[in-house]
């Protein structure tokens, strides 16, 4: 999760702060690369239609953005400036209805299933694979509640992991430091043979700290589901750029924070297990 998500295609990026067309032309939409601007709306609470003028490569039907088309059931490329929330066709807000997701993954999995290709042309088998491999990385990014911010941030290029992701949050500070004592002593009484007396003590401090981040892990996760429904508000209000851009610095700091978290619950928890064997 630390690598920014693939957008579709390569260079595709957008804003999602002020809707800025990307420059980078998808390379399957060249022989289109002529035609106006499309319009593309985000973060409309409203809407997640992304008007285009999309057509269809095999019949020009108007295609409404649709992955077939509706006149002659063609498999479609995906539009520029597409995103997984355009993919599944729900708002691009952080809290998603996983029902209507499941339910659209499996439908759409279906359908763009390679087998059902099998005797199309080069190009449909291709967009075939394309779309399924899409479809997967953008279920699994949107059903996950962290990988979703994550996702969010880094179209709008906020999503930053600096220095700030190695510092102890001020709350943690003293655990923190008392953990990593229990952890010098711990290897000590290790590489000294064990101490047989001392172990259980150690042991049951670990214990106690393991408990302790779980605990503001579950505080932190809690957290970013108050930030997300406040982002989905100000969508819904229309809120200026610079609110959205101020509640995309909590995200990130938030994500931030829970990533520290989540490395310490893991090391203690490797620490235990290392004591087990
Ligand atoms: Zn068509």
């Amino acid at each position: 999760m630390g690598s920014p998500p693939a957008i579709f295609f390569s260079g595709a990026r957008f804003s999602v702060l002020g809707v800025r067309p990307c420059k980078n032309l998808n390379p399957q939409a060249g022989a289109r690369a002529t035609e106006p601007a499309k319009t593309i709306k985000f973060m409309s609470a409203s809407s997640t239609t992304v008007t285009s003028s999309a057509n269809c490569w095999s019949c020009s039907a108007a295609t409404g953005g649709a992955h077939f088309c509706p006149a002659c059931g063609k498999i479609q490329p995906l539009q520029r400036g597409a995103d997984y929330f355009i993919f599944f066709g729900v708002p691009q807000k952080l809290t998603v209805d996983l029902g209507i997701l499941e339910e659209r993954f499996h439908s759409l999995s279906w359908k763009l299933h390679p087998d059902h290709f099998a005797r199309a042309s080069e190009n449909e088998r291709q967009l075939s694979l394309d779309l399924s491999s899409q479809l997967n990385d953008a279920y699994r990014t949107l059903r996950d509640p962290v990988a979703r911010v994550e996702y969010l941030l880094s179209l709008a290029g906020m999503r930053k992991e600096g220095q700030k992701k190695q510092q102890a949050p001020p709350e943690l500070l003293e655990e923190v430091f008392e953990l990593n004592e229990s952890l010098d002593e711990l290897r000590e009484a290790r590489a000294s043979g064990g101490n047989a007396a001392q172990m259980p003590g150690l042991r049951a401090k670990l214990e106690s700290a393991q408990r302790k981040f779980e605990s503001s892990l579950a505080d932190v996760d809690q957290e970013l589901a108050r930030v997300s429904a406040d982002w989905d508000a100000a969508l819904d209000s229309s809120a200026d750029e610079a609110a959205r851009k101020k509640l995309m610095e909590r995200m990130n700091e938030v994500l931030n924070r829970r990533s520290y978290i989540r490395n310490l619950v893991n090391s203690v928890r490797q620490e235990l297990v290392t004591g087990d064997q």
